[in-house]
């Protein structure tokens, strides 16, 4: 299976009720603004080339960014900042995301997430979480020939990609690594004889930019580190 296969496929689960109803709910209700958009309200994919050698995992689809456009990171705060940063690094071909068709193209990245759903509060539970991993999983495993770095925006896509990462042969050190901003663990994988490496970032939600916890030189110093160990 390829990964627009599994993109193809993963479109139309409905594994968790809570948050299949509430992906529904919020495109009927609607936010103000958009009133007169149509949204999508359903799992989002990934996004970016099956071939990337950096992949960015976060956490869920926002409500109104994400399970509206249908384009992970599209149409927020959150994608505003992280796409920008992309672009000021060289990763993507344009500093604004605003809908499927606006041109942006991702260079040697690929961007996705551990829940496909977007969840009430930005709150998956544990239940959730493992629910969705097998989607994770293989679209990893998928990347595999050519993955040499795993971004983890938050510690919840920190803690999701561990176990993804070691079903798919890399060694986890014990104990676990934790998460941190700007952590670096670099994990073996002896089937393939290729590293991966793993880097903490806070993820660019509204708060953390508005709190000064994630600042724009701390995400784009942690983006540059990830685009030279992709060409390392
Ligand atoms: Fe399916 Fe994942 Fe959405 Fe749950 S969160 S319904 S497992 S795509």
């Amino acid at each position: 299976r390829t990964v627009a296969e599994l993109d193809g496929v993963l479109v139309a689960c409905r594994a968790c009720p809570r948050l299949v109803d509430w992906r529904e709910q919020v495109a009927i209700v609607k936010r103000s603004a958009f009133r007169e958009c149509e949204y999508w309200a359903k799992p989002v994919p990934g996004f970016g080339p099956a071939d990337a050698t950096l992949a960015i995992i976060g956490l869920a689809p926002a409500a109104h960014g994400g399970n509206r456009t249908g384009r992970i990171f599209t149409g927020d705060p959150s994608g505003d900042v992280l796409y920008a940063a992309l672009h000021a690094v060289g990763l993507a071909s344009q500093p604004t995301a605003t809908h499927p068709g606006d041109g942006l193209v991702l260079r040697g990245v690929r961007i996705t997430v551990p829940v496909h759903c977007a969840p009430p509060d930005n709150r998956p539970t544990v239940n959730e979480r493992n629910t969705c991993r097998p989607w994770l999983a293989r679209e990893l495993a998928l990347l595999r020939p050519t993955l040499r770095v795993v971004v983890a925006l938050g510690g919840f896509g920190w803690q999701a990609s561990l176990p993804v990462l070691a079903a798919a042969g890399w060694s986890l050190p014990r104990p676990r690594p934790a998460f941190g901003h700007g952590v670096h663990v670099r994990l073996a994988n002896q089937n393939i004889g290729r590293d991966v490496h793993l880097l903490g970032c806070y993820h660019p939600s509204r708060r953390n930019i508005a709190t000064g916890t994630l600042t724009v030189p701390m995400l784009r110093d942690v983006l540059r580190r990830a685009a030279r160990f992709a060409q390392s």
